[in-house]
């Protein structure tokens, strides 16, 4: 199961929108239409957002999930290519890097807020340093 169809699997009144994105109720408050937003990234992460104000940790929390169940399991080895931005559009590169930053922020307030991270986390937290750092180096030298 992708970490997308985990997530469409647990929410109400689930439509599709445009290609890779979907809206649905939102579990985090007492949301009488789909304030939810859902959106798949290219490398399989979901982005949510809550158009009715709800702190993404908050959505995901009601949903049963915890933020690493929003980005696949790490599957590249360590030898592979690292030209992950050579691979994507501009606007691709800066969704990935968003999807990132994202998950280093919350595990950085996780982290501040003295909730120990997981050693997934963790691992998981090494490979988003690693790619925000490959992607700024790479966009930074195609536009240099
Ligand atoms: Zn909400």
């Amino acid at each position: 199961m992708t970490p997308l169809e985990n997530v469409l699997d647990r929410l109400e009144k689930v439509r599709r929108g445009r290609p890779g994105q979907w809206s649905a109720r939102c579990p985090a408050h007492d949301d009488k239409g789909p304030s939810l937003s859902v959106r798949e990234t290219p490398d399989g992460a979901v982005l949510l957002h809550c158009f009715g104000g709800c702190e993404t940790a908050d959505v995901v929390a009601a949903m049963g999930l915890q933020m690493t169940d929003l980005f696949p399991p790490r599957d590249i080895p360590a030898n592979a290519p690292k030209k992950i931005a050579n691979l994507l559009t501009a606007s691709q590169a800066l969704e990935l890097l968003a999807s990132e930053s994202l998950f280093v922020a919350v595990a950085l307030t996780n982290y501040l807020r003295g909730i120990t991270l997981t050693p997934a986390d963790t691992e998981r937290l090494r490979l988003a340093a690693g790619r925000i750092g490959l992607l700024n180096d790479q966009t930074g030298r195609t536009h240099a």
